[in-house]
């Protein structure tokens, strides 16, 4: 790849990576939009009939129950441990995700901004509380929070806005990186999507990891087309010879 020789890189460079849920592809977890979405099983179809607002409702937690017992039986895959392995390397290392399964942090990652939240917590509507939920099956749905009012998942529906923090400290890491991987996200989700976008009007060298092109495609620096599995771990040893 013609960018990779005149990348310049050191431990010092502030490396951020945005993932999507192509990321997890792999490991079984089944993507949102498009082939292999989640909405090609019938059963997923009809759980989410059920799940709605306000989102703490027993319907809600039977489609959540399903996500989480699938989630549960899938192991982090190669780009995932990629990601922990990088950030060892990197004194400026931030992940990104729109993913909520929590397989990079089962991976190693530790630096990681959840945009979206995470599927294995459950948030308090009353007081905010967030809480640990790492079990599944849980013994009762929906789970209630120690001040008696049922938990929602701690995850951000459509139309629902993000955590302002994990937000800003996205924005800012994005705004000063030197490379900034985009992997497995259509990057049709917004402001998840705006963060490329911000890192390329700010200088840095993005590329890109996907599948299929993305409407992101035509303004990265470079693309590579295929599974993040076997090209991030690829592209992780290219760059490593030029640390
Ligand atoms: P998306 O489903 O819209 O897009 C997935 C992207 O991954 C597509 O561009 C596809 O071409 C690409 N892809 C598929 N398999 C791939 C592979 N093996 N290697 C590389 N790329 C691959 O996902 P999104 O952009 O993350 O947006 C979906 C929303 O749904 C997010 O907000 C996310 O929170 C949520 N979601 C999360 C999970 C999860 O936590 N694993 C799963 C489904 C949906």
């Amino acid at each position: 790849m013609e960018i990779l020789r005149e990348l310049r890189l050191s431990r010092k460079s502030r490396v951020v990576v945005l993932t999507g849920a192509g990321v997890s592809a792999e490991s079984g977890v089944p993507i949102f939009r498009g082939k292999g979405s989640m909405w090609e099983n019938p059963k997923a179809r009809e759980l989410a009939r059920r799940a709605g607002p306000p989102w703490n409702t027993r319907g809600t937690w039977e489609f959540y129950e399903w996500r989480r017992g699938l989630v549960s039986r899938c192991e982090p895959n190669a780009a995932h441990i990629t990601l922990a392995e990088m950030e060892d390397f990197f004194d400026n290392f931030c992940l990104i995700t729109q993913n909520v399964d929590g397989l990079h942090t089962r991976a190693g990652s530790r630096n990681v901004l959840e945009l979206h939240g995470n599927m294995w917590k459950g948030r308090c509507p009353k007081d905010g509380e967030i809480v640990d939920l790492p079990k599944t099956p849980l013994e009762k749905i929906p789970p209630i929070h120690s001040c008696g009012e049922a938990l929602r998942p701690h995850v951000v529906q459509f139309g629902e806005p993000l955590d302002p923090a994990t937000l800003r400290a996205a924005v800012d890491v994005s705004r000063n990186a030197d490379l900034f991987l985009v992997i497995g996200t259509s990057g049709v989700v917004s402001p998840a999507r705006d963060l490329p976008l911000i890192a390329l009007k700010e200088g840095a060298v993005v590329i890109e990891i996907n599948r299929d092109p993305t409407v992101l495609t035509p303004y990265v620096t470079a693309s590579i087309r295929g599974k993040a599995a076997e090209n991030l771990p690829k592209l992780w040893k290219e760059l490593k010879k030029k640390l």
